[in-house]
């Protein structure tokens, strides 16, 4: 994240090599793991062709088995909803293909790299994203407190909202030495990164987002905070995540994860679908034009709904229409917590101290509301002012976030009424879709009285509140303070030599298991981690010209907190 107050000062004034997802925790160029002409490594021939289970069909599953295929292995997909995950794009009855609701992810940032490369792989275009005073953002309104500031830039805005901006900059150089290490990854300076950062781990581990912000002298001011809170950062108000570790926080704002959005022409969920269906060039041991489509008949088998240990240290997995199959290896890559519900499992899946991280997970609720409008009506000019008519809408209303998706002039589109975190989430969680409507209507005529947004709407609203449906737990991970620890054992799990044999052979992934969570680049790095623990497990090896993560993991390993009691 950045500022909707512009952290990106520091991008503006660093230049050079590009700010990417590189670290700080893991510093392994993933981006160019996946583009070196070598390929991920290469399996011994008895292996070729052998089962691997992928547990979830989202994006890191679809990475995940699409790279085992290419290995020679044989990924089975185990999906219980739908292909794309958190990847959800949804369209309107009746509305043109491209209005699109996009209920998972919706706006990339180009330090996504390692999305990027699959992104540009399946040929998928991108358009900047409507953040809130972004520069393709047509115009943006802050309510709050009952007042409304109408802004292109941030130099429109009151003088305090740059003094939010001054003291959140302020904050990060004095305590997290930020410009040095945004050089410091743009560079890919391992050794200053982890100088900078491991530091900080052991430092940072037990604040909070908000203990932090109360600790910086820039942030003395209650009204900052408070203000801060609201609009504080590139994609809006921050402060439902003022529990969450501060260590989360610098993450995003060190990679440039919430800046420059971009988002999927056509819906984000094209790219696990495309790669679904690609036949990538010259697989190990497949023949031309074989894809995932085609090694699953087309269609992934249904949910996991046991997973136990059989003899030879074997996975054997059941699925909701009573089948019955046993693997070699496996990659979990649905939330962790369903292994704990919907799953039934044996302990000795995994290590005693995963599974209490994994039991430690702490989830984001979110919802959003969408509904599909005749044209982009925002951008006619008022009469008196000149201005729009209606805005990219930050407020501290029941609303939160209101985004405005132009397909074009003249041309129906989409609006994202509200988009709601944690305890705002949770306020929407009872109210069926059009009482939501409702109660979002009231909130924007507060903030436009003469705009009848109502009139425009031309079908259905659609919603959803993650943390309600059935094969999610809430919107993604969000470290809380005192969750280092479990974190790193999540993530480095693919790092199994050391593991009893009996806990070898399955390999979490995905957003629950990554340093980023709630960013796609994360479900996109852990699969590459797990494609390298089963290569490792089945005796293959990468190509010396191009180590994969498990082969440099001691060198760059995410630092380790001790304790300085054993309890027990
Ligand atoms: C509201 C929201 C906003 C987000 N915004 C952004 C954003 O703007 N930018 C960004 O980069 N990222 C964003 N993300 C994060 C991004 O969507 C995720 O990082 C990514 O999609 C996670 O992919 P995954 O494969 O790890 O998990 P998932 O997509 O959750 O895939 C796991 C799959 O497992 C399946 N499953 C569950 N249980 C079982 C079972 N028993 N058997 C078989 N399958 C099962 C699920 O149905 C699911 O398809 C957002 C996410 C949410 C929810």
């Amino acid at each position: 994240m950045t500022s909707a107050m512009p952290t990106s000062t520091h991008h503006a004034a660093l230049g050079g090599p590009p700010l990417t997802m590189f670290g700080p925790d893991f510093p392994f160029g993933y981006d160019d793991h996946l583009a070196h002409p070598a390929g991920l490594g290469r399996l011994p021939q008895d292996a070729h062709g052998s089962e691997v289970a992928v547990i979830g069909g989202g994006l890191s599953g679809i990475v995940a088995a699409y790279e085992l295929m290419k290995l020679g292995l044989r990924p089975v997909i185990y999906e219980a909803d739908q292909i794309g995950g958190r990847l959800r794009s949804v369209r309107f009855d009746g509305c043109p293909d491209d209005v699109i609701a996009e209920m998972g992810a919706m706006r990339f940032p180009p330090s996504s790299t390692s999305l990027f490369h699959y992104i540009d792989k399946v040929g998928l275009d991108t358009t900047p994203f409507p953040n809130p005073l972004a520069p393709d953002t047509p115009s943006t309104v802050i309510d709050i407190k009952g007042r409304s500031h109408y802004a292109r830039t941030l130099d429109d805005l009151p003088p305090v909202f740059g003094e939010v901006a001054s003291a959140w900059d302020s904050a990060l150089e004095g305590t997290a030495d930020f410009a040095a290490m945004q050089q410091a990854i743009r560079d890919r300076d391992v050794a200053t990164i982890k100088r900078i950062w491991d530091p900080l781990v052991s430092h940072w581990d037990d604040q909070t987002f908000y203990g932090f912000l109360c600790g910086a002298p820039s942030f003395s001011s209650f009204a900052l905070r408070e203000l801060f809170g609201q609009v504080g950062f590139g994609t809006g108000g921050w402060d439902t995540d003022f529990p969450n570790s501060i260590l989360e926080i610098l993450r995003v704002v060190y990679t440039g994860a919430d800046d420059d959005h971009l988002s999927i022409v056509g819906g984000s969920q094209q790219l696990p679908l495309r790669l679904w269906e690609r036949a990538p060039d010259k697989p190990a041991h497949w023949p031309t034009g074989t894809s995932l489509t085609s090694l699953h008949d087309g269609k992934p088998r249904p949910a996991v709904v046991r997973m136990h240990r059989t003899a030879g240290n074997r996975i054997t997995i059941t699925d909701a229409d009573g089948g019955i199959r046993t693997y070699p290896a496996a990659v979990f890559t649905a939330q962790g917590w369903m292994l704990l519900s919907k799953i039934g499992c044996d302990e000795s899946l995994f290590p005693i101290d995963v599974w209490t991280a994994l039991e430690r997970t702490h989830y984001m609720e979110s919802s959003k509301v969408f509904v599909p409008v005749d044209r982009p009506f925002w951008r006619d000019a008022d009469p008196e002012t000149g201005r729009d008519v209606m805005s990219m809408t930050l407020t501290d209303r029941m609303t939160r976030g209101t985004y405005l998706l132009d397909s074009g002039p003249h041309r129906p589109a989409a609006i994202c009424l509200s988009y709601t975190w944690c305890d705002d989430s949770l306020k929407w969680l009872p109210l069926p879709v059009h009482e939501r409507v409702d109660v979002m209507l009231k909130s924007l005529r507060e903030i436009y009285p003469d705009v009848d947004v109502r009139s425009h709407i031309i079908g259905d609203p659609v919603s959803v509140s993650w943390e309600a449906e059935p094969y999610f737990q809430g919107a993604f991970k969000a470290n809380l303070p005192g969750h280092y620890r479990y974190q790193r054992r999540l993530f480095t799990h693919f790092m199994q030599d050391e593991l009893a044999e009996r806990h070898r052979g399955i390999f979490l992934a995905g957003d629950d298991v990554s340093w980023t969570a709630g960013w796609a680049e994360g479900a996109v790095q852990t699969a590459i981690n797990a494609v390298w623990g089963v290569l490792h497990h089945f005796g293959g090896e990468t190509d010396p010209a191009n180590p994969g993560p498990g082969d440099v993991f001691d060198s760059i390993a995410p630092v380790e907190l001790g304790d300085v009691t054993e309890v027990l």
